[in-house]
């Protein structure tokens, strides 16, 4: 897809548990064109020299500064990530651009979402065995690249992490809904219908913008 003149460099923040579809979330964004950096919230763990949240800001502003968007996964998910985040907005003036959205999934939904992946080795593309098979059974119906392995257990610190998220993401939840600068989305579907569901709030977002405006 070409690159629409009305591209707007936003800053996407998708927060929600493991295999609650923030990958979905994000190529709905991708789809209606412009350039994204895709930053989460796993990156370079193994840098211990610098913490993640200074390299999560580093490229943010990085990002935004080159004119690009933004896709920010899983962060910020406490309340110290969230003071650093909100200072990196407000130095750049930013408020108008950042949008958090969260997508609430049943934590058995999502296992299954993640037992039953199975991501194309060479386009990327997320299908799911029992949700959303290829319809080339295991090549990737888009580009008939091979379709990698699932996992065949779930281990039980991805477990925990999924049945812990929601009380987890509370804080951010209760500092970000009462001042009406965070979406939550139900995640609940099969991907199709969650794609849909994900252009149509994308639209409305992106009708008059800034509809909402960041104000931590
Ligand atoms: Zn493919």
């Amino acid at each position: 897809m070409s690159v629409s003149s009305e591209f707007k460099p936003y800053i996407y923040v998708l927060l929600g548990s493991l295999g609650s579809g923030k990958g979905t979330f994000a190529e709905a964004i991708k789809s209606k064109g412009g350039e994204y950096v895709e930053l989460h919230s796993g990156m370079h763990i193994h840098d211990a020299a610098e913490g993640i949240q200074d390299i999560v800001l580093q490229r943010l502003e990085k990002a935004a500064s080159e004119g690009k968007g933004v896709i920010l996964k899983g962060y910020p998910e406490t309340i110290k990530d969230c003071l650093a985040f909100e200072d990196c907005i407000k130095k750049n003036a930013w408020n108008d651009r950042v949008f958090v959205i969260l997508i609430r999934v049943k934590p058995e939904f999502a296992l299954e979402r993640i037992f039953y992946r199975q991501t194309c080795e060479s386009c990327h593309k997320i299908y799911n065995l029992k949700f959303s098979p290829s319809k080339m059974g295991d090549k990737c119906a888009t580009c008939s690249g091979t379709l990698g392995e699932r996992i065949t257990s779930i281990d039980e610190a991805a477990k925990n992490r999924i049945d812990a998220f929601d009380t987890k993401i509370q804080a951010v939840v209760d500092r970000y809904k009462p001042v009406n600068s965070l979406y939550e989305l139900e995640g609940n579907f099969d991907i199709d219908t969650c794609k849909l569901g994900y252009a149509t709030f994308l639209n409305a977002l992106h009708k008059k913008p800034p509809i909402r405006p960041f104000q931590p």
